[in-house]
């Protein structure tokens, strides 16, 4: 089974050829920035996702190690891809919310969960970490 997904507007589409079982959020200031909200994020490898409509995105590098692209139309937060050299390098995020059937992917992370406003909180029972948990696991030396 694959995932298609797409911005508001239409002019970029994608496919995931993996079918991917969970999704997780991070609540640190930039993705609250760069999406308006929350944003949820869906793990991709860069051999398993195919880009129609690429030239109608525009990328924003936000850190020296990760990049994040939208819609030059309507702005939809599309993905954030990791550009720094390692393990992790070229992996998507795709926003959940522009997957068109997020099916039975359920919500198993939170990172940055000491940045999440006071106001909200999720009631899945999530693996949650802290900046400083997340910047051990990821961050380059
Ligand atoms: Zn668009
Ligand atoms: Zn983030």
């Amino acid at each position: 089974m694959s995932k298609t997904g797409g911005c508001l507007c239409g002019a970029v589409t994608y496919t995931l050829k993996d079918e991917p079982a969970e999704i997780g959020a991070c609540h640190c200031n930039m993705c609250r920035k760069w999406s308006g909200g929350i944003y949820i994020g869906l793990e991709a490898k860069p051999d398993a996702v195919e880009i129609k409509g690429a030239d109608n995105l525009t990328t924003y590098a936000s850190s020296e190690w990760a990049e994040r692209a939208f819609c030059k139309t309507c702005g939809s937060s599309l993905y954030y891809r990791v550009t720094a050299p390692g393990p992790h390098a070229g992996t998507y995020h795709f926003g959940a919310g522009t997957v068109d059937d997020l099916g039975d992917a359920k919500m198993t992370g939170e990172l940055f969960i000491d940045n999440k406003p006071k106001g909200y909180s999720f009631a899945e029972k999530t693996h949650q970490m802290t900046t400083d948990e997340v910047m051990a696991l990821f961050a380059p030396e």
